[in-house]
């Protein structure tokens, strides 16, 4: 990427705007800690050209991110994230470039809130079970507006004084396989992937390096993903190699960003570090609207 970029800036090649994109970012509307506005003034000082909004099941923060980059002059690529099903597994994918108005992503996203918000409340019961007083109002406090999920969870039960720290929430109850764990609704890859289809969108496979093995790797490349986030916080250069190359052997596109969050997950190093150049929204678009 660095010689496409310094063979671009030669004037040579197919040319793409200077500057870098985040293209992963949480905001209040899911399990991040800032408003959209907000991030879009930390992308401007950051320096960054282009992020995506990518709220787990929630699109509701796009409008204002636009609207604020737009002031600003970030571009805002409207996104989200999704959870599928793959075995026993809990796997994200990215989407990007949807239509936030499209009827069918909206009624799905709804109805993946309203099952978070039945799963919270079997956890905060199973908490209850095991002598954790904790209570779902404690839990939508932290939610907010936000599509609830563990994040919040674990942020009231360090809240309310019942445990230290943020990550001990999930290696002593909500973690996989831990005894308050409970799984959420997942679509199947192939499912998640024709739903962002039809809202006109690209999938892309988030963060491999943090659970995903190579067979589960290559079963969604099976299943029609667009592409694989390749930079992500949780991957180191080797890591990052590995899918780039896997990327350019099978003719996908490469995704990359910070995964903010901010708040008690506490990440606020990561925001804007976690960079891709400009090439990489540009073949996303070339492949869309070519
Ligand atoms: P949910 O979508 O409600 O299942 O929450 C998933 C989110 O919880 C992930 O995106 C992580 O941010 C966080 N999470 C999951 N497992 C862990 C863990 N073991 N330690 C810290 N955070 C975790
Ligand atoms: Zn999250
Ligand atoms: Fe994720
Ligand atoms: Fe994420």
């Amino acid at each position: 990427m660095r010689e496409m970029e310094e063979r671009n800036q030669k004037g040579s090649g197919t040319y793409s705007a200077p500057g870098r994109a985040d293209l992963h970012v949480h905001t209040n509307h899911s399990d991040g800690a800032h408003s959209p506005l907000d991030i879009v003034r930390r992308a401007h000082g950051a320096g960054l050209t282009v992020i995506s909004i990518t709220d787990h099941d929630n699109v509701a923060g796009l409008d204002e991110a636009i609207a604020w980059g737009n002031q600003t002059g970030v571009e805002v690529i409207p996104g989200v994230e999704l959870s599928i099903a793959l075995g026993d597994k809990d796997v994200h994918l990215l989407a990007y470039f949807i239509d936030r108005t499209d009827t069918k992503l909206l009624e799905y996203l709804s109805f993946f809130r309203h099952e978070r918000l039945k799963r919270a409340e079997r956890i905060v019961a199973k908490l209850n079970k095991i002598n954790i007083p904790l209570t779902m109002d404690a839990v939508m406090d932290q939610a907010g507006i936000g599509a609830v999920g563990r994040p919040h969870i674990a942020s009231a039960l360090v809240e309310e004084g019942l445990i230290e720290t943020y990550h001990e929430a999930f290696l002593k109850y909500i973690g996989t396989g831990a005894p308050a764990y409970e799984k959420k609704f997942q679509l199947t890859p192939e499912e998640a992937i024709a739903l962002i289809q039809s809202a006109g969108g690209l999938s892309f496979l988030a963060h491999p390096g943090k659970f995903t093995t190579d067979a589960e790797l290559f079963h969604l490349i099976r299943s029609g993903v667009d592409g694989i986030e390749v930079v992500h916080p949780s991957h180191n250069e080797a890591r990052e190699q590995y899918y780039r190359g896997v990327v350019n052997q099978y003719f996908l596109l490469e995704s990359g960003g910070s995964d903010f969050h901010g708040g008690k997950k506490n990440d606020e190093d990561v925001f804007g570090k976690y960079t891709v150049p400009m090439q990489v929204v540009d073949q996303m678009r070339s492949r869309l609207f070519a």
